[in-house]
């Protein structure tokens, strides 16, 4: 028999076995001296288990994550859980607030774990997010999109060398890619791993926008997630997603020229070496250069700004270790997400 757990206190509030709460944690004022929390919520089970945070917004303006908190606290699943789930909606609130990736002082709160109490603000807040929230989880789902002007197929990123079930865990979430991406410095999965906490993230749509699809994609694949850790009943019978593609590596083609870009291949085609992925063109379309991929592997993520600078960013694509039923993964990922429509990347 499971165990009755014990109460959790976040930030000074106490919660029983049982109980969810919202608790706001303090952070440093605006400089009209108005106060600013970060909002969060936490559901405490009757019974121990695994202890889950669920974040989004570290980079203020990718609010897909906010909206798939939003709808996960609202599913009636979570009546059944063992364990905690710890949902924290908005981390960089100051980011949130002004439609920016950055903090006010410009730092990349990615970039500022595992930051300290008398720190800048970034440092700060990371210090508060380890202090209150991941230092209490066993287990965490951060929430990104794309940057603005950018889009993402909805995948999974993690070190998959970083913890023994992290395989398990990202493939439970049933995203139609995972990346094996190294840690990066400064990042709360960086700081994470210190604490012993499987940290993985989901990367879907573009910054400023709600994308339906990764929207419900991530719902789906929180609770799968869950219920793979044990948090949730498994439930009647469903029928088995589709499995995700995984990749060991991932490159970023570039403009060849600054110009206006047409792009001929959408998100999530398989592309080859040498094909034509688009043409960038001054606007008489008379000094026009072809951009070929110089690598085969699958479209993960794509500039929407047709308005490029030479050397930038167009189309992200990785490498998938068996490319062999690449277009039935991503049409019943698709068929699956909503039956209805037909083309859900474009
Ligand atoms: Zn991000």
């Amino acid at each position: 028999m499971p165990l009755k757990q014990d109460s959790i206190t976040v930030g000074g509030t106490t919660v029983n076995a049982g109980e969810r709460k919202y608790i706001d944690l303090p952070l440093p004022h605006l400089y009209s001296h108005s106060p600013v929390n970060m909002p969060v919520h936490v559901i405490h089970g009757r019974k121990a288990g695994p202890r889950l945070f669920v974040s989004a917004a570290i980079h203020g303006d990718e609010i897909n994550g906010v909206e798939i908190i939003r709808r996960l606290l609202h599913t009636k699943a979570l009546e059944n859980l063992k364990g905690t789930l710890i949902a924290v909606p908005v981390v960089n609130v100051f980011g949130f607030n002004n439609k920016s990736r950055y903090l006010p002082d410009r730092r990349d709160l990615n970039r500022c774990f595992p930051g300290s109490e008398r720190g800048s603000l970034a440092g700060q807040i990371a210090r508060l997010f380890i202090d209150n929230i991941v230092s209490h989880c066993t287990h965490g789902i951060d929430l990104h999109t794309a940057a603005v002007g950018r889009s993402n197929l909805p995948q999974i990123r993690t070190d998959l060398e970083d913890n023994p079930g992290m395989l398990e865990m990202a493939q439970a979430f049933h995203s139609p890619v995972i990346l094996n991406a190294p840690i990066r410095d400064g990042s709360l999965r960086s700081v994470a791993r210190e604490y012993n906490v499987p940290v993985m993230l989901y990367e879907a749509g573009e910054a400023l926008r709600f994308d339906e699809i990764p929207i419900r994609a991530g719902v789906r694949g929180v609770l799968s997630t869950m219920r793979h850790l044990g948090m949730l009943p498994m439930g009647k019978s469903r029928k088995t997603p589709a499995s995700s593609m995984l990749s060991h590596g991932s490159k970023w083609v570039r403009a060849p020229q600054s110009g206006i870009l047409r792009v001929m291949k959408s998100m999530g085609k398989h592309v080859n070496e040498g094909d034509i992925l688009g043409y960038v063109a001054d606007p008489f379309g008379t000094t026009e250069e072809i951009i070929y991929s110089h690598l085969s592997g699958i479209i993960i993520g794509r500039s929407t700004l047709p308005l490029v600078h030479e050397g930038e960013a167009l189309f992200h694509i990785a490498g998938i270790d068996d490319a062999d039923d690449i277009n039935g993964t991503l049409k019943q990922f698709n068929h699956e997400i909503d039956p209805d429509m037909e083309n859900l990347f474009s």
